[in-house]
């Protein structure tokens, strides 16, 4: 016999704090959570029926809105065809059919696709991918170079390859070799280049991860496709694996399909999440050229890549990535995405000359402005900002000092002007 904890707690936030250890939080400084009974659209309904605009798709994932019926139904039906199945050794229509689908949109030389479920290992792949490609051809490299405060991830790997803060400080001295270079700039291309051809000649560098265009983490700071094609060429050219963090870019957030088809390079490695299931699901890909594969390809059964997740594949989420790719490629979200980057400009030209202002920018639906104001990453400006925002019923996740929108790419009109205005607002109580 067994006897079941009976709670004398009423609603969500109070009954959450008994048991529940949340991520990216300090429990001691904010106990409490808000309980979310349903999302439509571009709407989140907390359990007292007040509603929210979703300014950032849910971290990024749900860009078709919530509980979109299109994504609903294709999973119902798979759910009803074949619900979960080991992928050593089996395959089925929904994973295959992905794999087709996706190869049609992904730069032209990505031709193989891994399968993970989340974001922190389609990066780990990407990085095993890396030291292992060079493993498996008989060369010690044993370093891997990344951009300075980037954002790939939890798992140690990805932490390793993150910037420092307070995500993965207290791990750093058990972190694999990083190197880190700057976001490039017109300014600084030109020292990073030479210091890396100095760099290159030591043949330990293994591999390069980045975050394409938008460093997402690091408050959506942003940089040009020219200057990354530079740096791209020039470690390829020294057999460096380069691996795109498309985690938050892919999807059209940056304009195209993904950031990765801006610059005229394209990454070795692709690693997709967030709106690769329209947030419906769980899921993660890592993608890779001919080279990649070909270099695991072998008798040898130790030159294989020997990595795999429980729900690697798993049909129902492979089935809401392809109904989302439908999504994304239908006339009516190409003229959502493209509305959405004109509405954010005209706000831009509105908004950039305020005295509270420092700087905006923009990179396709995402844009970002900094405030003239220094304040910590978490600190009580923030949670000012933060509750000012719900207050007036948009969800807006400041980083920093920046504010940034990454909203459904079926938001309205209507609704992009209701998060405009709450900005306004935001920078009246500052
Ligand atoms: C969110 C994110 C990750 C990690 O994805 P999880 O699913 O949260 O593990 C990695 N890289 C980038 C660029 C991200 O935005």
């Amino acid at each position: 016999m067994y006897s079941i904890k009976r709670t004398s707690l009423k609603n969500l936030s109070e009954r959450d704090q008994k048991h529940i250890w949340h991520p990216l939080t300090q429990h001691k400084l904010h106990p409490k959570m808000l309980g979310i009974v349903k999302a439509k659209g571009a709407v989140l309904y907390d359990e007292a029926g007040k509603s929210y605009l979703d300014g950032i798709s849910s971290w990024y994932t749900s860009a078709y809105g919530h509980c979109n019926d299109h994504i609903i139904e294709k999973v119902y039906g798979q759910m009803q065809q074949l619900d979960q199945i080991v992928f050593s050794g089996f395959t089925h229509e929904p994973a295959v059919r992905l794999s087709e689908e996706l190869i049609k949109i992904l730069p032209e030389n990505q031709e193989k696709i891994f399968f993970s479920d989340n974001g922190s290992t389609a990066t780990e792949i990407g990085i095993k991918m890396a030291l292992q490609y060079h493993f498996n051809k008989g060369s010690k490299r044993h370093v891997l170079l990344a951009f300075e405060n980037g954002f790939h991830g939890d798992t140690f790997g990805a932490m390793s390859v993150s910037g420092l803060s307070v995500y993965n400080g207290p791990f750093e001295e058990f972190f694999i070799d990083v190197e880190r270079i700057p976001i490039p700039t017109p300014e600084n291309i030109g020292e990073t280049l030479s210091w890396l051809k100095k760099r290159l000649a030591k043949q330990d560098i293994a591999g390069f991860i980045y975050e394409p265009l938008v460093q997402g983490a690091a408050a959506m700071q942003m940089y040009a496709s020219a200057e990354l094609s530079k740096i791209l060429a020039l470690l390829q050219a020294n057999d460096v694996i380069t691996v795109a963090d498309e985690v938050m870019t892919g999807f059209g957030k940056t304009g195209t399909f993904f950031a990765s088809d801006q610059p005229t390079v394209k990454p070795d490695v692709m690693c997709m999440s967030k709106a690769l299931t329209a947030g419906m699901l769980p899921m993660a890909i890592t993608s890779c050229c001919q080279k990649i594969f070909d270099a695991f390809y072998s008798d040898d059964i130790g030159k294989g890549l020997f990595h795999a997740h429980t729900y690697s594949a798993n049909p129902l989420a492979c089935a809401a990535a392809l109904a989302g790719l439908e999504l994304l490629q239908s006339k009516e979200m190409k003229e959502n995405i493209d509305r959405i980057i004109k509405s954010h400009t005209r706000f831009d030209s509105a908004i950039k000359n305020h005295s509270k202002v420092a700087k905006t920018r923009q990179c396709g639906i995402i844009f970002a402005l900094d405030l003239a104001v220094e304040m910590a990453r978490y600190g009580n400006l923030r949670d000012k900002l933060f509750d000012y925002f719900m207050k007036n019923g948009v969800f807006l996740r400041p980083l920093g000092n920046t504010i940034y929108i990454s909203a459904p790419y079926i938001t309205t009109d209507e609704q992009l002007r209701k998060i405009y205005d709450t900005i306004e607002g935001a920078l009246e109580i500052i």
